[in-house]
């Protein structure tokens, strides 16, 4: 264990260098996905006023009541009483904007995705941390059973593309109007008259401020007394049983598998008809690996015109630890090509350049720059990794040469130093050389 006073908080974690190559890997696949599908990249603050998240994901949530990171300043800038929060999710934030930037005026849906990190001050535990990081998709401005299957579509790509689509099931339900679940609601309260007592604490108070949580409690008291209790499904008017069908009817167009399940009805209060979560067959609901749905109250609880719209959220850490399970390698260009090792002054002065030029060409290179002897700039060679190494000593200066080592083959040859650069890209192949241009690799945004 490494030693040292300080750790990171709580459920958070140094996204180290092995950790990027899968988000990464993530990233890309969200990126290509949403640019062939129409998406654009927004990125909300990461934190906002609180009660943009009280306001749109609802008082009585978990996240809000209890999992809000709250941001404290030494100042309170005039007129600005307000409280922050570190976002716990992207749709609240991503609705802000749209009304905040007028986005009503552009030609609708607007489609936008984000990336980044979210915070919940949660127990910790394995898939549940306090700072984790999520891929984001919203469809706004239309009411279409089509945006939804479409929606669904381009995360089932992306689940594809990360080969880890067989490992899930789609969890789909459709919880109706607001209307619909405040009789729901009402019925399920009226059903508890009496038997109050036998729900354990958590639930108790479930009942009193968000009833439809109860649905999925993991308790068994509670599951047991919901077994006769009024379901959801009862409550849903024609409207959005029809919806339901024709969204099944496009799923079904396009190939998308799902299961239907009754309870499922996602922790949030801005969600309306269709939601989904996609489950791993192993352990089904506890750690979901994505979820969303259709958000049509949102844009005015926020304040904005009434404006519907469909989104989703995966979880990257979920992902990375599927693609594990998966035996999923995430590919990455962090492979050290040459290492360079050097002796004498004049030597290590064209070693500068030689490497620089080198790294122009799209070669992995490291250096050995400080004084060591050659021996032990070979072993660190050893250590990066590296594929070949080149050798400049006072000889081989004077000479015009330098040594060429293939190390895993443990040979080397004296080459001319002017041959050096043309050898090692004759011998790492043009396609392998790691170049780009501003104009074609603008999607390595973070
Ligand atoms: P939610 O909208 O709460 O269902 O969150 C969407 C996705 O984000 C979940 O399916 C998880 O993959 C991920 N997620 C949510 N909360 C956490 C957390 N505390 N730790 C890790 N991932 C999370």
């Amino acid at each position: 264990m490494a030693s040292g006073t300080f750790r990171t908080p709580k459920g958070t974690s140094d996204v180290l260098p092995e950790d990027h190559q899968y988000q990464t890997y993530i990233k890309k696949a969200v990126r290509h996905r949403c640019r062939q599908a129409g998406f654009k990249r927004i990125d909300p603050p990461i934190f906002e006023k609180t009660s943009v998240f009280e306001r749109g994901i609802g008082q009585h949530t978990d996240i809000v009541e209890k999992e809000l990171f709250l941001v404290k300043s030494h100042h309170t800038d005039e007129g600005e009483p307000e409280e922050f929060a570190l976002r716990p999710e992207f749709t609240a934030g991503i609705c802000r904007s749209y009304i905040e930037h007028g986005m009503k005026q552009l030609p609708q849906p607007v489609e936008l995705y984000s990336i980044g990190p979210c915070f919940r001050h949660d127990r910790p535990q394995k898939g549940r941390y306090r700072q984790f990081h999520q891929f984001d998709l919203e469809v706004i401005g239309l009411h279409d059973a089509s945006l939804d299957a479409q929606l669904i579509h381009v995360i089932n790509k992306i689940f594809k593309d990360l080969r880890i689509y067989d490992r899930l099931t789609m969890q789909l339900n459709n919880i109706g109007t607001a209307q619909n679940r405040k009789d729901f609601v009402a019925a399920l309260k009226d059903y508890f008259i009496g038997k109050e007592r036998n729900l354990p604490e958590l639930d108790r108070t479930r009942l009193e401020t968000n009833p439809l949580r109860l649905l999925d409690s993991k308790e068994e008291d509670t599951q047991i007394l919901l077994k006769n209790a009024p379901t959801l499904d009862q409550f849903i008017d024609d409207e959005s049983k029809q919806y339901h069908e024709t969204l099944k009817e496009y799923l079904d167009a396009l190939g998308a598998t799902y299961e239907e399940n009754p309870y499922l009805v996602r922790g949030l209060d801005y969600y309306n008809q269709t939601v989904f979560e996609y489950w791993d067959n192993d352990t089904g609901g506890k750690n979901a690996v994505g979820g969303g749905g259709r958000y049509d109250p949102l844009i005015e609880m926020l304040g904005g015109e009434p404006t519907p719209g469909v989104g989703f959220a995966g979880g990257m850490e979920r992902i990375i630890y599927q693609m594990k399970q998966a035996g999923v390698q995430a590919p990455h260009k962090d492979q050290i090509d040459i290492f360079v090792a050097q002796l004498g002054p004049e030597a290590k002065k064209m070693c500068l350049l030689l490497i620089s030029q080198l790294r122009d060409l799209g070669i992995h290179t490291l250096g050995a720059l400080g004084e060591a002897s050659l021996k032990s700039q070979m072993r660190l060679a050893d250590k990066f990794q590296a594929k070949y190494t080149l050798l400049l000593g006072q000889m081989e200066v004077k000479a015009g040469t330098i040594i060429l080592r293939d190390m895993a083959a443990g040979k080397q040859q004296e080459i001319a130093f002017k041959e050096a650069v043309p050898t090692i890209v004759k011998l790492l192949g043009e396609d392998s050389l790691d170049t780009y241009t501003l104009n074609d690799k603008f999607e390595e945004e973070e």
